[in-house]
């Protein structure tokens, strides 16, 4: 009998869990050890913050996949790894040892530079913690004229979540401001002009006060490049993927940033033992953006790997797309496209998202086992 582990219930793990159920492979112990019994759907947070869905259409329910996949759930994180010596030590205390492991943990939200927040301080990820900390800031909101929030992060995240707070607040009838703080860059660098030009005229129709310097972290609220001081009462961070700490000391291969180095088997480049996909692996072929279309497309190929990693058959590559497609929620029922140099907007745009974003979550919500046989 052999262990493998699935440590984390991010995108690429649906479709690992997916396979499995459908295709078991004897004598093979499949365990998942994840924080949390649920799967957010970030795609959805901005929708879920501007109103448009209830908490419970953003998430899968990770105890159903795994049940179907026969795998054993742990609801635990991970805090060590130890790759030379195979074991995994969890936040419960217990301590793990696999045969086979495969990450996909996500990132946490890089907020060094912020720390001096304190409790005003909303890290965007993990996003449960996102999810259980929001509607006390919209109550708060509701209870103090003058109300600040202020988002850092001029990434798709950060404009996203920064419009969709604004249409949540005014609809909460909140007398309060949203500032929007994105680097000297500005918003959306990495996506057409034409898309950056659509997202400023919303973020202005939405009278969001834009800012474009680097901020840091004060105990009142954050301190602009140019040396003023934007008090807040509440600071959400959307500043981009950090790796998880705990991959430091764990012996495996990682890039400058703290990510698992893998190739485009998504195996890691050190430890044979060891797979990840998601924004935790860095490839060592190609420069791959942290997003879940990613973590979405290398699930069927780590999926098979997994499997090839057991079973002895050759490995395949993720091979990314050449232009990624985002659609971007504006708050009200309205998205932008980005794709390649082409860029769109409108509520057919929403409802295009609204699509495969409710599609995605019921797909591996209803997803039953299959009947082929084990291999
Ligand atoms: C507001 C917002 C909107 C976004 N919209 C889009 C979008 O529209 N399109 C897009 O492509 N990308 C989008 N992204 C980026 C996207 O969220 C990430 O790139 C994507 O979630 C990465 O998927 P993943 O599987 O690597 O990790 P995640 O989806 O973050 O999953 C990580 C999993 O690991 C678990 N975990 C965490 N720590 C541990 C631990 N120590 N031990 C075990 N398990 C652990 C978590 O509970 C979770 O189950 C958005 C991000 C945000 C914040």
């Amino acid at each position: 009998m052999k262990r493998l582990v699935l440590a984390g219930g991010g995108h690429a793990h649906l479709a690992v869990l997916e396979h499995f159920a459908k295709a078991p492979v004897a004598n093979l112990e499949l365990v998942l050890a994840t924080p949390s019994r649920y799967q957010y759907y970030s795609g959805m947070l901005p929708g879920w913050l501007a109103g448009h869905y209830a908490q419970a259409q953003c998430r899968i329910d990770l105890a159903a996949l795994a049940a179907r996949a026969g795998a054993r759930l742990i609801q635990a994180p991970v805090r060590q790894l130890r790759a030379d010596a195979r074991t995994l030590e969890l936040g419960d205390g217990g301590r793990l040892a696999y045969d086979l492991l495969s990450l996909d943990v996500g990132s946490a939200t890089e907020v060094s530079a912020l720390q001096a927040l304190g409790d005003k301080l909303l890290p965007i990820k993990p996003l449960d913690a996102f999810f259980a900390r929001w509607p006390d800031v919209l109550q708060a909101a509701q209870a103090r004229a003058g109300f600040c929030l202020v988002v850092v992060g001029g990434g798709a995240a950060g404009l996203e979540v920064a419009l969709a707070a604004a249409y949540a607040l005014r609809g909460a009838s909140c007398t309060a401001s949203v500032h929007l703080v994105a680097s000297e860059s500005g918003m959306l660098a990495g996506h057409a002009p034409s898309v950056q030009q659509r997202a400023l005229r919303c973020a202005q129709a939405a009278r969001l006060n834009l800012h474009f310097q680097r901020a840091e972290g004060h105990q009142d609220g954050v301190r602009l490049a140019d040396g003023q001081l934007l008090p807040a009462d509440c600071v959400i961070a959307a500043t981009g993927a950090q790796a998880h700490a705990w991959l430091e000391s764990s012996g495996l291969n990682l890039d400058a940033a703290g990510f698992v180095q893998v190739g485009a088997d998504h195996r890691s480049s050190s430890h044979l033992q060891v797979f990840a996909a998601g924004d935790t692996c860095a490839r060592n072929d190609l420069m791959l953006q942290k997003s879940g279309v990613h973590a979405v497309r290398a699930g069927p190929v780590l999926a098979h790997n997994l499997r090839a990693a057991i079973t002895g058959a050759a490995l395949r590559s993720y091979v990314p797309r050449r232009h990624t497609l985002y659609l971007l929620a504006c708050g009200p029922r309205q998205a932008i496209a980005s794709w390649g140099g082409l860029s769109a907007q409108g509520r057919w745009v929403w409802r295009w998202k609204n699509h495969i974003d409710q599609g995605f979550v019921r797909r591996h919500s209803l997803a039953k086992s299959g009947s082929k046989p084990a291999g």
